[in-house]
């Protein structure tokens, strides 16, 4: 985290070079290819010029999940961690080095022996560093992820269960690697799937609008956002996650802050639309007005100084008020944009399918379009009022139509957008650049594709790969 002091603050804001980052941002065209990663460091460029403050994180809680993929290891802090991962052989193990860290009085590091982990080993070093030791029984694929949660972080360290690395691969070894560290040492970085949260509206108590023949809004939305999920999940380069999965009530800020915790690079909120008027028929697609957008502002800013709100993993509690407002608004500006550029490339597609409401994407208030860090749009998909549209939103073969043309949507938008860290942005390339402890099966199971095909497609001859090598992909098989 970084401590900005006041009086610095206000002087870095006033210097010249700092408002052509800004006046970067006003160009629309620039700003459409600005990843919320990037904003991030734009903010954290503009934070350098304040003083950092090194401040001491504890793991109060450690829970140990175990699903079908991986077992996940949550360590849940006080503060935003400062970590580091990697991995040794020979024996196998994952090291976390966490600095400046304590760990809880009474609290036991224990994964009790679950696969892949025999034992978790952990110190603290005299100059703060927590190293936790993950003695394993094979080597594994290892993710990490930092996400906010209710009572500050969570490091979730992911251990990849299926796809185990075969004895005959050759790991690519570091060519960085401390010399008092093992010749094994491998780091672990992948290219990174985009994250879509979809929301189906209502839910619950709430049963949103009610057709003629008595469908309720809350029942079609949940069966088109579950199709949507199924459809996203099966796409290289993406993961899906559902605001609510099932006939649930959620308040608004609720599935906001869901998204939030995610991480998502986009939510998309599914709704049916109600008028007096039963002729009205047709799709549209919402996103934040100028409007909601300001006084989502407002209400951020005036609630600062009581909750820790991140924009980018930044605090805006301890920053003096102009520099608060300069990052909001540079985030919000980006947010807003890709969300504009991804309903209308959502709406072209709907109208493939139906007619179309309107002739534009519409601006409201929306409070479930308000993330000020994530783009969203709000897609009401037909007229619940309308007798043919409430017919067809019944008909599951309407209903897959709709999530297909909400993912094409979605696709055309970042296949030209994603960020250079991003499967999506390999995929448009079609080239992968070779990292530190990657595998050839890593990859191709990355890329949902077989190990055979992307050994044949670049016509290997061993699989010994080399950093900086470039793989071709090819196109996906699924
Ligand atoms: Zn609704």
């Amino acid at each position: 985290m970084f401590g900005a002091r006041k009086k610095k603050s206000t002087v870095m804001i006033l210097e010249p070079h700092q408002f052509n980052i800004v006046g970067v941002l006003g160009n629309t065209q620039s700003n459409l290819l600005l990843s919320v990663r990037q904003i991030s460091l734009l903010v954290f460029m503009l934070l350098l010029g304040a003083s950092l403050s090194v401040q001491s994180a504890v793991v109060d809680r450690f829970t140990v999940q175990n699903n079908a993929q991986n077992l996940n290891l949550v360590f849940h802090l006080d503060a935003r961690p400062d970590h580091k991962i990697f991995k040794l052989t020979n024996p196998d193990r994952v090291v976390l080095d966490l600095k400046a860290t304590e760990i809880a009085h009474g609290l036991e590091l224990q994964a009790n022996h679950q696969a892949p982990i025999d034992r978790i080993r952990y110190a603290t070093r005299a100059d703060g560093l927590l190293r936790v030791v993950l003695d394993t029984s094979r080597q594994v694929d290892v993710l990490d992820q930092v996400r906010k949660s209710s009572s500050g972080f969570e490091l979730v360290i992911s251990l990849r269960k299926s796809g185990v690395i075969q004895s005959k691969e050759v790991k690519v070894t570091s060519v960085k690697a401390a010399p008092q560290q093992s010749k094994a040492r491998t780091q672990v970085r992948h290219y990174r799937d985009l994250i879509i949260a979809i929301d189906a509206g209502h839910g619950g108590k709430d049963p949103g609008a009610i057709g003629k023949k008595g469908t309720y809004e809350k029942d079609v939305v949940l069966k088109i956002a579950r199709d949507l999920h199924g459809l996203v999940s099966k796409e290289p380069g993406y993961q899906s996650v559902l605001i609510r999965k099932k006939d649930v009530f959620l308040s608004l800020r609720e599935r906001i802050e869901r998204a939030r915790n995610l991480n998502a690079d986009l939510f998309i909120s599914i709704h049916a639309d109600a008028a007096d008027n039963r002729k009205a028929t047709g799709s549209s697609v919402y996103v934040l007005s100028q409007h909601g957008a300001s006084s989502e502002a407002a209400k951020r800013l005036a609630q600062r100084e009581n909750a820790v709100d991140l924009l980018g993993g930044v605090s805006l509690k301890d920053k003096e008020d102009t520099l608060a407002h300069v990052l909001l608004d540079l985030t919000q500006r980006h947010t807003q944009d890709v969300s504009y550029a991804v309903a209308n490339s959502v709406r072209a597609q709907l109208g493939e399918i139906g007619a179309l409401h309107r002739n534009r994407v519409e601006k409201a208030g929306f409070v479930v379009l308000k993330s000020p860090d994530i783009p969203s749009i709000l897609v009401e998909t037909a007229f619940i009022s309308n007798r043919a549209d409430e017919k067809r939103l019944l008909s599951s073969k309407f209903q897959k139509k709709l999530a297909k043309s909400l993912l094409m949507g979605v696709k055309n938008y970042f296949y030209k957008h994603a960020a250079d860290d991003t499967i999506i942005a390999v995929l448009r390339k079609r080239e992968h650049i070779i990292r530190s402890g990657e595998t050839l099966s890593g990859i191709a199971s990355r890329y949902k594709i077989r190990t055979t095909s992307l050994r044949q497609y670049n016509k290997l001859k061993s699989d010994v790969l080399r950093i900086g090598q470039i793989l071709k992909i090819p196109v996906s098989e699924t």
